[in-house]
């Protein structure tokens, strides 16, 4: 049987990085930036008010109090401006350029707020609410290195950098498949035999949840000619498909079936529990990655936890590191196969235990639900007495 450090290193070594696009700023979100990012001016622009208030010369606030004429009155995005002369104020709100002459900005609350005249009441110092020019950024200053991942802030300097479009790797898009003859669309009535499609509600929200875009296709029932129709259709657009079901040592194998021909995807048993069958290999001139998880929900679940997601990150341009874990405390025993690596389903609590929850079979749905977590016992150790510490991947 293959390790699962063999089977993901070798995903690693196939998949690649998807090509930077010019992405609208409306699209970006979630995309890699590919370029480093700029700002041709500096930001903020110009001098402008920290607060509502009047725009003085500090000087003239010195002994207090003291009434001063308003000779103009600015707002956020005024352009003409008079200059402030000796023993002059102007009313400025937040964002308006400073005038000619102030050097200081009383905030509204130390005055009376007049508009002919305003009464001030407390001295006030040079550069005081005044926002100075390239405070936040100068001229030519790199505000984004690539690799960094476009999240609303960052968002936020791109467009705020003047910036309508940025080079980055899009979100991968990937196709979830489900196979099984048994499946049912949630919603639908069940008749003997069969059961609701969940794989590809979870898979799709996973990739998502990964940061890349998932696309629900359903199922394609257990007729390897309809998997590769479905395939066929879908992988114009598609980044990396997954599937599951179909790749165990039974017979009707519809993935296995249908893509073991093609000679470009390998099925084979790798050394864990759940999720011992996996197939992965690629598709079409684009070599698009193909995933085909097994079919049990918690296989699926846990597979693309430990294969896929470390595979989008790498294709979203970011390191692809190995799944942190932490050290938690068993509060039961534990048994586990010989020679090979379970990710038991658990709790881990506050206090650094972690509970493995009731129901490790891997067709157990609603015990992977409970759980936050997987206990990961190696290959060698195949028991685990209780208080010992173990390490613990957090879901
Ligand atoms: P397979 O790998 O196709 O042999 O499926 C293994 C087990 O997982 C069977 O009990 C299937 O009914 C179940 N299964 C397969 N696909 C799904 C799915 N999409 N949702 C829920 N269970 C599934
Ligand atoms: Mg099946």
């Amino acid at each position: 049987m293959k390790s699962v450090d063999t089977h993901l290193a070798e995903i690693l070594a196939t998949v690649r990085p998807l090509a930077p696009l010019e992405l609208e700023l409306e699209q970006a979100l979630g995309a890699t930036l590919a370029e480093e990012l700029s700002s041709p001016v500096p930001l903020p622009p110009f001098d402008n008010s920290a607060m509502d208030g009047y725009a003085v010369r500090a000087e003239d606030v010195s002994e207090i109090p003291v009434r001063l004429p308003v000779i103009d009155d600015v707002a956020a995005g005024s352009v003409e401006l008079r200059a402030v002369g000796p023993g002059h104020a102007v009313r400025i709100m937040t964002g308006a350029p400073m005038p000619a002459g102030a050097d200081a900005v009383v905030p509204v609350e130390w005055t009376d707020g007049g508009t002919v005249s305003v009464l001030i009441d407390r001295p006030v110092e040079v550069g005081n609410a005044v926002r100075r020019a390239g405070e936040d950024v100068q001229a030519g200053e790199v505000v984004l290195k690539p690799g960094t991942v476009i999240g609303p802030a960052q968002l936020g300097i791109i467009a705020g950098v003047g910036r309508r479009r940025v080079l980055a790797r899009p979100r991968p898009r990937v196709v979830v498949i489900s196979t099984g003859a048994e499946l049912v669309e949630p919603g639908a009535p069940l008749a003997h035999g069969q059961i609701w499609d969940s794989n590809s509600f979870t898979l799709t929200a996973a990739v998502r949840e990964a940061g890349a875009e998932g696309f629900r296709a359903g199922s394609v029932g257990d007729d390897p000619a309809v998997l590769l129709d479905q395939l066929d259709t879908h992988l114009v657009r598609a980044d990396a498909i997954i599937t599951s079901g179909g790749v165990s040592m039974g017979a009707y194998e519809p993935v296995k079936e249908a893509l073991s021909p093609l000679g470009t995807v390998r099925f084979e048993k790798v050394a864990m529990q759940p999720g011992m069958p996996q197939g992965f290999g690629v598709l079409g001139e684009d070599r698009v990655p193909i995933f085909a998880l097994p079919g049990n929900p918690v296989s699926s679940f846990v597979s693309f936890m430990l294969f896929v997601r470390p595979a989008l990150d790498k294709m979203r341009g970011l390191p692809s590191e190995v799944l942190e874990t932490v050290t938690a405390r068993v509060t039961r025993p534990l048994r586990s196969p010989a020679g090979r690596r379970s990710f038991l389903r658990g709790v881990l609590a506050s206090d650094g235990t972690i509970s493995p929850v009731h129901g490790q079979g891997s067709h157990q749905l609603a015990a992977l639900a409970l759980a936050n977590a997987l206990i990961v016992v190696p290959e060698d150790v195949t028991e685990i007495a209780e208080g010992t510490a173990v390490e613990v991947i957090r879901l």
